[in-house]
């Protein structure tokens, strides 16, 4: 609490009493909070790779040019870690954008399944490498009204996600069921699952169940942060349930029309 006092005097310059205004500031100071700790966190995740670049160029410069199987691992680490500098940069440019109170969709008419469809094209690749299985099934009317792009980049993120935290030989559905009001999408992996104390943190920026496993995927710990706004914005709604070891299924619930 924040706390004011102002003394009431009579004519007379007597004391009367007292004012005290008693101000509650705890969501104040936990947004502070969360601020700093976001800044902290940023700072953080830049100074990893560029510490990184900078040492393993001086490795460099200091005689490893000169040993060819050194010159190209060092190099490889290089451009990874460069790579990694840009998609956070990227990952943070586009969440502080959508963070915006201005940010607005670009809405139209858009067809869940053909999103989902171009986005299996985009990953399956990825999928291959590991054996992985994707899968698509699609039940109903499955046009909708929403941001096309930004849709996908939800799709592409929880579905990239389920890649990521996937084993080999294992496989993901994607069901998309159209009903008369709402669309969902449903992905389930058999993955190795997020435990119930990490459950309710998966959304927030950072938050990462396994640090070594994100980064060595070339995970941010901004993805699932993204997609939460971009649903809320679309004024859906996203669920997650998880079975550690077994999988997890995240559910993403769309409205068919633009609520006014
Ligand atoms: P990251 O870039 O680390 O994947 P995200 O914000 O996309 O960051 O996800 C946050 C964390 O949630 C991940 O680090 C991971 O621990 C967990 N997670 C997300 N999706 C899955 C999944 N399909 N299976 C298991 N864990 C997941």
């Amino acid at each position: 609490f924040e706390v004011y006092a102002a003394p009431v005097m009579s004519k007379s310059d007597k004391l009367k009493g007292i004012v005290l205004v008693l101000h509650d500031i705890t969501e104040l100071k936990k947004l502070e909070q969360v601020r700093t700790d976001f800044v902290a966190n940023v700072s953080h995740e830049l100074k990893t790779p560029v510490t990184s670049i900078k040492g393993f160029t001086e490795t460099l410069l200091d005689g490893a040019m000169n040993t060819e199987p050194l010159r190209e691992k060092f190099l490889t680490i290089i451009a990874n870690e460069s790579e990694r500098l840009q998609s956070l940069i990227q990952d943070l440019l586009d969440l502080s954008r959508i963070e915006q109170a201005y940010f607005q969709l670009n809405w139209q008419r858009t067809n869940l399944q053909e999103i989902v469809s171009e986005v299996i094209e985009l990953l399956k690749d990825k999928a291959e490498e590991k054996q992985i299985d994707l899968q698509m099934f699609v039940e109903g009317n499955t046009t909708l009204e929403g941001d096309m792009e930004r849709i996908k980049q939800i799709a592409i993120n929880v579905i990239n996600n389920a890649i990521m935290y996937t084993p080999v030989s294992g496989s993901i559905k994607m069901f998309i069921k159209g009903n008369e009001e709402t669309i969902t999408l449903e992905i389930t992996d058999t993955g190795v699952g997020i435990s119930e104390k990490d459950l309710p943190r998966i959304f927030e920026r950072f938050y990462r169940v396994d640090r070594a496993r994100s980064r060595n995927s070339g995970g941010t710990g901004l993805g699932l942060a993204i997609v939460k706004h971009l649903v809320e914005a679309h004024q859906g709604k996203i669920v997650v349930n998880s079975l550690v070891g077994k999988g997890t299924t995240f559910t993403i619930t769309f409205h068919r029309y633009r609520a006014e």
